[in-house]
């Protein structure tokens, strides 16, 4: 196991606690969690932060969540360091 990867912390994509993330210390990026970098890169590679948003909120809602839980986790992505340049 990489020992740079913790489970301290939160994704710097989408604000998710890497302690929820199902692959906790295993995934693929140290500073990203499973849903935003897998294969190898970012799973949105653009930096639209509304299409980012729009796509978490589906992603969300595919695993079970309800849509009001995925509004907010999408609210709560907007203050990622990876969004903090951007409108
Ligand atoms: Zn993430």
């Amino acid at each position: 196991m990489d020992a740079s990867k913790t489970i301290d912390g939160m994704c710097e994509s989408c604000m998710m606690p890497f302690k929820k993330d199902p692959l906790g210390a295993d995934r693929e990026h140290e500073k990203y969690c499973s849903y935003c970098y897998s294969d190898g890169h970012l799973m949105y590679e653009g930096d639209d932060l509304k299409e980012f948003k729009r796509g978490m909120i589906d992603a969300i809602v595919a695993r079970g969540e309800s849509k009001t839980k995925a509004k907010f986790y999408a609210f709560m992505a907007g203050f990622a360091p990876r969004w903090r340049q951007k409108k």
